[in-house]
């Protein structure tokens, strides 16, 4: 019999990476601070990585290190010896997107596996069978690949497949963009890209000026969300999903994983999903987003609708109000950690590992002076409160925000 499918959640620290794998991620890719892009969301040290790893396996999980940047000659130094240490620690996989780098890892390292990364752009069969004969373990495929192209290439490939299902994408063809390099000196295949696409412009035609300062041009893609398709890429034999996103937030990643892990287990219970429950998920996942989000390449060539011009569409969702550190049952009193604004008698809702979505008023809150406060507007201030049913640490309360998600999904 297969594999189930592994769900493959990122993680920017310790931290992330618990909440990933606590909210049900089989397996995290995390970067290390040598030889990984996103440079910027790389904090973890050997160190982090073998705490990392000891932690997913107490948990029955797996670590992946990212080893993705296309390095140029000066970058060499110290690749073996890093390797071995990654291996040492106990690492599964490390993920590559220089030849260089996956050959030496089969050389140096032997008992971690190479993923081929996205940033190489496989998009077909005949490649994965190129890069199995070079001793690459599994191939992330490309982003652009629609849901033909998976269950095609799953079919005919020697190796396991990994697909991306979640979060940003690339307004370029992912990685084949130099506009970072040129307008900041930020090399994007060196995990240095500043979005550039995203910027504001003014757009000229010779020294006609086609906008003015009010109606500033930008692009971007709308994020990845692929939910629906879920059932299909389980039925074609794919190996692994994948979330973007390793500068993402705690409340994020508990969120998209906790949906991507119930959606996942219902397909292999009950072989497919209602429209019902599709709408709960796509609901569950819209409360993590604070973009606008499409199918991508799923259903064929992204649409004129599929990608923002003009705005940004990044903002920051309000909606996380706290996290519980600890619940006296005896007492029902919870110790919760403040995240963002809210006032006691606010509608909210509890989830977490082992709850999902417990409706909760927000009753009187206490500070650590035992205090009763009006509002809590300190984030990461402690605060005491009575949760009326059995809570745990890492659990979240979000508030319930009554809004139109429809220029989400
Ligand atoms: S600048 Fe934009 S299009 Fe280019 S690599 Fe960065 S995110 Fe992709």
């Amino acid at each position: 019999m297969r594999q189930r499918i592994e769900l493959l959640s990122p993680a920017g620290d310790l931290e992330r990476l618990k909440i990933a794998i606590l909210y049900g991620a089989d397996a995290v890719y995390i970067g290390g601070k040598k030889f990984s892009l996103r440079s910027r969301a790389s904090n973890f040290d050997i160190e982090d990585i073998q705490e990392a790893v000891k932690f997913a396996d107490a948990h029955g999980a797996r670590i992946h290190v990212t080893v993705n940047m296309l390095p140029h000659e000066e970058d060499m130094h110290d690749l073996k010896e890093y390797l071995k240490q990654l291996e040492d620690a106990g690492v599964t996989a490390v993920i590559c997107a220089s030849a260089t780098i996956a050959m030496t890892a089969k050389a140096v390292a032997p008992k971690l596996e190479v993923h081929l990364s996205t940033q190489h752009s496989t998009c077909n069969s005949l490649a994965a069978k190129f890069w199995q004969s070079k001793g690459v373990d599994r191939v992330v495929l490309a982003r652009e690949c629609t849901l033909e192209d998976i269950k095609a290439t799953t079919a005919a490939s020697p190796l396991p497949i990994e697909a991306f299902i979640h979060g940003g994408m690339c307004i370029s063809y992912s990685g084949r963009c130099t506009l970072s390099n040129n307008m900041t000196n930020r090399d994007a295949n060196r995990g240095g890209c500043a979005q550039s696409c995203r910027w504001k412009y003014r757009l000229y035609k010779g020294d006609e000026k086609l906008n003015d300062d009010q109606e500033l041009f930008s692009m971007s893609s709308k994020d990845l969300m692929a939910a629906r398709y879920i059932p299909d890429l389980i039925h074609a034999g794919v190996a692994s999903l994948k979330i973007e996103g390793r500068m993402k937030s705690t409340y994020y990643i508990a969120t998209v994983v906790k949906a991507y892990r119930m959606l996942i287990d219902e397909v292999y219970e009950k072989g497919e999903i209602s429209e019902a429950r599709m709408a709960f998920f796509l609901s569950e996942l819209s409360k993590a987003e604070n973009r606008p989000a499409d199918v991508g390449f799923y259903a064929g060539l992204p649409k004129f609708s599929a990608h923002l011009y003009g705005v940004n569409g990044a903002g920051v969702t309000q909606e996380f109000i706290a996290s519980v550190l600890s619940y006296d049952a005896s007492t029902q009193m919870a110790t919760i950690l403040v995240r963002n604004n809210f006032k006691p008698g606010c509608q909210a809702e509890v989830f977490g590992p082992h709850i999902t979505n417990e409706p909760l008023i927000i009753g009187d809150c206490f500070d650590e002076m035992n205090e009763k406060i009006e509002v809590a507007n300190k984030p990461m201030q402690i605060l005491t409160t009575r949760i009326p049913f059995p809570v745990e640490k890492n659990d979240m309360i979000r508030k319930v925000m009554i809004k139109d998600r429809s220029t989400i999904y």
